[in-house]
């Protein structure tokens, strides 16, 4: 097992982690731990080389700093990820190899799932080590966030609502679903019990013709999805779908989903600023996941009031998002910057006292 640290500005710490043995090739990122220990997931992926991984679990576990600084979880931003194919290399001694990592780092970061890492791989890390979070609810643990991160949504699109309708009302309202995989599907269906008129698209047809039939949503073929006219687009499926070739074709007054890093650039939450287009920055709106894992840290342990209780803050979050834009003439994006920043600020002041 050998550690190295690599120096990044504005990092707390950078950990590359190598074991022969197993193979295991990984970095570990704590952005920033003013306001707690450091959580974020881990996730494995082919990266094409360690550049690669390192742009990655840097943009990411920063990322986390911001998320959980809006939502109050008490919460640090950190990631890891694990260079490699997940497909030929996820192996149990790799696994234990990367808990043995977490554990070097003495709970200055928590690890969950993310991409290809699931909760079968986390019992595995737990082996070697205390600090992971997100298993089963039969162990303790808070389980799934998705069907969280959806709820968040929902509490997020009513903020929406109220800054561009006036009222907190979604029945009626259009909304667009962009992938009805686990936050999405959750969405449309909590969305449907509103009353609000869904129409769905995916990638993958076969479930969008099964949800179509089950549910009754109206469809749209995936590559179409943008000339559907709607009051609500919910990206629900993956990142950077909002950018030059996609922002001149929507035709939506708000924009609110689970997806992470929507935004393909910066500018682009300028773009959607001058076409009129209301956009609930994604860190604000799908921070639901990480604010029911963060319960579980919580003195008492995980307790689901409590985290519901917390999501409904995404609300207030989004109201003063959206008043920050306004009274500063700023994008919605920069304004949860500048939130997540003033709470970072309070919480090194607060630290020092
Ligand atoms: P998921 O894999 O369960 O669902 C994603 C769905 O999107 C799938 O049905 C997939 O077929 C579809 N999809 C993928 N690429 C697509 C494309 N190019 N066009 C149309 N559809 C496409 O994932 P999820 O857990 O529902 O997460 C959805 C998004 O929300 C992801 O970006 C994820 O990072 C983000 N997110 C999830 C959580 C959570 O708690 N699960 C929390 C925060 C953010």
């Amino acid at each position: 097992m050998e550690t190295t640290e690599i120096q990044v500005d504005g990092y707390e710490k950078v950990l590359r982690c190598r074991d022969r043995s197993s193979g295991l090739h990984a970095l570990i990122a704590v952005h920033d731990t003013t306001l707690g220990p450091a959580l974020g997931g881990m996730r494995m992926l082919p990266y094409s080389s360690e550049d690669e991984a390192l742009f990655d679990v840097l943009r990411l576990s920063e990322g986390m700093t911001y998320k959980s600084a809006c939502a109050e979880t008490g919460l640090g931003g950190g990631k890891s990820v694990i260079i490699g194919d997940p497909k030929t290399l996820k192996k149990p001694d790799l696994l234990k190899a990367m808990g043995r990592f977490v554990q070097v780092l003495d709970g200055k970061y928590i690890t969950a799932e993310d991409m290809n890492i699931g909760i079968a791989d986390l019992e595995i890390v737990r082996t070697e080590t205390k600090w992971v979070t997100g298993l089963s609810r039969e162990s303790g643990s808070s389980g799934n966030p998705s069907p969280y991160t959806a709820h968040g949504v929902l509490v997020g699109l009513h903020a929406v609502a109220e800054e561009v309708w006036g009222s907190k009302e979604l029945k009626g309202k259009h909304v667009l679903i962009q992938g009805v995989g686990a936050v999405g599907g959750r969405l449309a269906e909590l969305l449907k019990e509103l009353g609000a008129r869904i129409t769905i698209c995916d990638i993958n047809e076969a479930k969008v013709a099964e949800l179509k039939q089950s549910k009754g949503y109206e469809t749209v073929p995936d590559a179409k999805h943008l000339d559907v006219a709607c009051d609500i687009y919910a990206p629900c499926a993956r990142g950077a779908g909002l950018n030059d070739q996609t922002i001149p074709r929507l035709k939506c007054k708000a924009i609110g989903g689970a997806a992470n890093n929507q935004l393909l650039e910066l500018r682009h939450a300028q773009a959607l600023k001058d076409r009129g287009i209301l956009y609930a920055p994604d860190f604000v709106i799908n921070a639901g996941g990480i604010i029911n894992v963060g319960v579980e840290l919580l003195p008492g342990g995980y307790k689901e009031a409590t985290s519901l209780k917390m999501i409904e803050n995404i609300h207030t979050n989004l109201r003063k998002v959206f008043e920050m834009s306004r009274k500063d003439g700023v994008t919605t994006h920069e304004a949860a910057l500048r939130l997540a920043r003033q709470r970072l600020a309070e919480g090194k002041k607060a630290r020092k006292a």
